[in-house]
């Protein structure tokens, strides 16, 4: 039998107007080679200066991360050539990085897994190739960009665990605000190392690196596929290689791509042209100071403050803006059933969001106007149906729930006079669901009701029009 042993390591771009460390604009999707100068083209003479804000935010994510920031820092080059590396060197970290020896805790399975974060580290991306048939364009607007790259010691048992791990990561890196982690358009990448080892054994297997994966469901088929072929190949006497593969998301397959370089092929060595950074330790107990609450802990608190349970609390608190939004309505909500709040905000809103391809924070509804719907639906003022009638309209325009249920004449009718005039109408129109209610069939109530909501547009109070069918039926008996 045996047992995967998984490193991840992400980079993601960090938030900053310009490149990591020349003045270039950062912006996503322009003129290919429009956002270049002498530093990131990697001329002789050029000076790279560190930006102020890609390492701060490098710092946060470090604290982020429970890792220890070191307060000094330095900058390295490594080597190697390809054509979307201009200076043959890339400038990265290598013995001192921003920050180490952290940790991320992730729920698997309802069971609580410590992942061991080793380092982040500040570098430079590289530019961007696009292969032609008979030739390869490339684009220098990404070389320079920031990236911090974070590395975890092989501590992930599974692909699920891996799967985790990347969600828990990106909710922590959104929250911080430091990156848009869009991998879609490569603001967060990841690398996933994996080898294979008899269970129980505490040595580790050759490994392999697979990249390519454009999304966390990606790296989670790529090792699910890596992880058989491995076992596979050691099952039939034949050796794991240590190499770099491609994951195939068509032919759900991974492909070998280069051997592996060892550290000692890159030649690093400090990067002559920085000076090596330091920040104290007042400037760090700041930055921690501004943490905003982390997603975990929001869940938690999100499940004791407003009794909400574990599944909805998580849809809840994934997007930061939306968690606020739902705390706004929490707040502004009297009633003492927050899963009501929840109920709308996960069902009919994040329904709507979801079909305009936004986040139910931006469907531009505030929590006010909400939580104002609410109070009508739950005094009876208007019908659930109706309410969510009204809440699609709102959403549509400025108006106001009170405001669209005057306009439409959507107030629930709750008088009794006139709702005995419907049902005296329903219970003469069905005579066979009334006699079967009388023998006991109490399901015909039901449709007794919908009757009657029919003659009232569905206007009419559903329980009060229960109610009063079971009245007149028995005293007609
Ligand atoms: P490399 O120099 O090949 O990049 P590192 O030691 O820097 O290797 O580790 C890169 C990643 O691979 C880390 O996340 C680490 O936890 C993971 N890793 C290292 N050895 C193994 C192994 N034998 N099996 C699985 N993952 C590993
Ligand atoms: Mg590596
Ligand atoms: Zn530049």
């Amino acid at each position: 039998m045996y047992e995967p042993v998984i490193g991840l390591e992400v980079h993601v771009h960090l938030k900053t107007k310009t490149k990591i460390f020349c003045g270039c604009s950062t912006a996503y999707g322009s003129e290919p080679n429009s956002q270049v100068c002498p530093v990131c083209l990697g001329f002789p003479g050029a000076l790279p200066v560190l930006n102020r804000t890609a390492f701060l935010s490098a710092v946060k994510v470090g604290i982020a991360l429970n890792c220890t920031v070191n307060q000094y820092t330095k900058f390295d080059r490594k080597h190697y050539f390809y054509p979307d590396l201009p200076k043959n060197y890339q400038i990265s970290q290598y013995d001192l990085p921003v920050s180490a020896d952290g940790y991320l805790d992730v729920e698997v399975q309802a069971q609580s897994r410590r992942i061991r974060v080793k380092r982040a580290h500040l570098e430079e991306d590289a530019g961007k190739l696009i292969h032609k048939p008979e030739f390869s364009l490339v684009d220098y607007n990404r070389a320079g960009m920031p990236l911090l790259e974070i590395v975890t010691e092989p501590d992930i048992t599974s692909p699920e665990e891996a799967y985790e791990y990347l969600a828990a990561l990106k909710s922590i890196i959104e929250y911080l605000g430091v990156s848009d982690c869009d991998m879609e358009k490569g603001s967060l990448r990841c690398d996933a190392n994996v080898s294979v080892r008899p269970r129980g054994m505490s040595g580790l297997g050759v490994k392999t690196e697979v990249k390519n994966m454009n999304s966390f469901k990606g790296v989670r088929d790529a090792l699910d596929y890596e992880i058989n072929r491995q076992i596979a190949a050691l099952k039939q006497g034949e050796a794991v290689i240590q190499e770099t593969r491609l994951w195939d998301p068509d032919a759900l397959k991974t492909v070998s791509m280069r051997s592996k370089e060892e550290a000692k092929d890159y030649r690093y060595f400090p990067e002559p042209d920085l000076p090596p950074c330091t920040i104290t330790e007042a400037a760090i107990a700041e930055l921690k100071a501004g943490i905003p609450e982390l997603p975990q802990k929001k869940l938690r608190r999100f499940m004791t403050e407003y009794g909400l349970s574990a599944s909805d609390a998580k849809i809840l608190i994934a997007v930061k803006p939306d968690a606020d939004y739902a705390e706004e309505c929490f707040r502004g909500y009297s009633g003492a059933d927050k899963k009501n709040v929840c109920n709308w905000l996960i069902g009919p809103l994040a329904c709507e969001a979801n079909s305009r391809g936004c986040r139910i924070s931006v469907l531009g509804l505030s929590a006010a106007a909400l939580v104002e719907l609410l109070g009508f639906v739950e005094s009876g003022q208007v019908s659930y149906l109706s309410g969510k009638s009204v809440l699609t309209e709102m959403l549509a325009g400025g108006k106001t729930a009170a405001q669209i249920i005057r306009e439409k004449n959507l107030a629930q009718i709750s008088d009794t006079d006139s709702l005995k005039l419907n049902i005296a109408e329903v219970i003469r129109e069905q005579p066979k669901t009334v006699q079967d209610v009388r023998q006991g069939k109490v399901n015909g109530i039901m449709f007794l009701v919908g009757q009657v909501m029919k003659k009232t547009n569905g206007k009419a109070n559903p329980k009060i029009v229960q109610e009063l069918i079971k009245e007149a039926l028995k005293s007609a008996e």
